[in-house]
């Protein structure tokens, strides 16, 4: 059975819970015997312009301090997201990442401009045979995932199995999460302008006069929809199975790795950081929770979500850890430790 630490603090004061995440961070350390590896990036969420929930910079000091004076270098990584946004390429996330207060170590997008770098890892489970990760990831023995918990439209609530699969995904993987793969061309809002049919490397797209995407050539790369100037490419968001691709991306993610996981239990919104506006928490916040298992994390943190408060998307949540349970991914059995 895995161990879950948990902090709990029912205030949304920065300092304080940056300083309880990092005596989490000790904690599991010693705790747990916990190897640590020279260099060690911060998976985070920078949060989409004009998003107000997401985990404040401020929050990742007392790790950022914990992690220099051990000398262990390290800097905050993300990827780039499918949608069009302010996140969709890496000089514009960069910029808002800055602008939203990550200024304290250098920003690594992990798949490149434009989602372009990919690292394959091969899982053999029952949606995919392999991941297609950001493709710094490579580099990387040990990542501290640390993770906003809160809800998302298609996914339900969690913290660390949505931040390991969407968020170590590159475009591409991300799109093979949402989707039927191939995306659909908008007839009326095309302007013709081609940059589409430039970007794609498999010839998949025509003018005819309007853009045109041949499905048989398509390998879902979701490049297309990053160049477009006027949005006029689209994916399928719904897809099928969504939450069990979502487990089986998380499990790639962490396959062979040593990560060690954090989730901020506060401002959890029904919907996620992605999305560019306010929106009002729907519970109390809880507190800070760290485990060496991101399965038992994410179940210890929907128990305690349900066991005090109430919301009908929990179990949507749960399917996730369903799916984790089926392909022997993690523990959903844990001792939770209170400090
Ligand atoms: S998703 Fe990629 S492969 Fe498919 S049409 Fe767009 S650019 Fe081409
Ligand atoms: S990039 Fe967009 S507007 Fe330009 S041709 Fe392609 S679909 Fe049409």
């Amino acid at each position: 059975m895995k161990k879950v630490y948990f902090k709990r603090y029912e205030e949304n004061d920065s300092e304080t819970l940056s300083k309880i995440a990092r005596e989490l961070l000790e904690l599991i350390v010693e705790q747990e015997n916990v190897t640590l590896e020279k260099n060690i990036p911060i998976k985070v969420h920078f949060g989409e312009k004009g998003n107000k929930t997401f985990v404040p910079a401020r929050c990742y000091d007392g790790v950022i301090d914990y992690l220099e004076e051990q000398h262990i270098e390290t800097s905050f990584i993300e990827t780039n997201v499918l949608y069009r946004g302010e996140r969709t390429t890496k000089e514009n996330h960069i910029t808002l990442a800055k602008d939203h207060g990550f200024t304290r170590l250098p920003i690594i997008i992990a798949d490149g401009e434009i989602g372009e770098d990919v690292h394959d890892v091969v899982i053999n489970q029952e949606y995919f045979t392999s991941v297609k990760l950001g493709g710094a990831f490579k580099d990387y023995n040990q990542v501290l995932v640390m993770s906003h918990f809160k809800g998302h439209g298609l996914a339900g609530f969690g913290g660390a199995i949505k931040q390991l699969a969407m968020g170590f995904a590159s475009r591409s993987g991300k799109m093979a999460q949402h989707s039927r793969m191939v995306p659909t061309v908008s007839e009326h809002k095309c302007i013709e302008c081609g940059l589409c049919v430039k970007k794609c490397d498999v010839s998949a797209i025509q003018l005819t006069p309007k853009a045109q995407i041949n499905s048989e050539l398509c390998v879902g790369c979701a490049g297309c929809i990053a160049v477009c100037p006027v949005g006029a490419i689209r994916n399928d968001w719904g897809g099928l199975n969504f939450r069990e691709k979502v487990t089986e991306y998380a499990y790639g993610a962490q396959l062979d790795k040593n990560h060690i996981y954090i989730s901020f239990m506060m401002n959890i919104t029904k919907e996620c950081d992605c999305m560019g506006q306010e929106m009002k928490p729907i519970a109390k916040h809880f507190g800070v929770l760290a485990s060496m298992d991101p399965v038992a994390l994410d179940t210890a943190c929907i128990d305690l979500l349900q066991k005090e408060s109430h919301h009908d998307l929990f179990e949507i949540g749960r399917e996730s850890l369903t799916h984790a349970k089926h392909i022997n991914f993690g523990s959903s059995e844990y001792i939770l430790e209170m400090i």
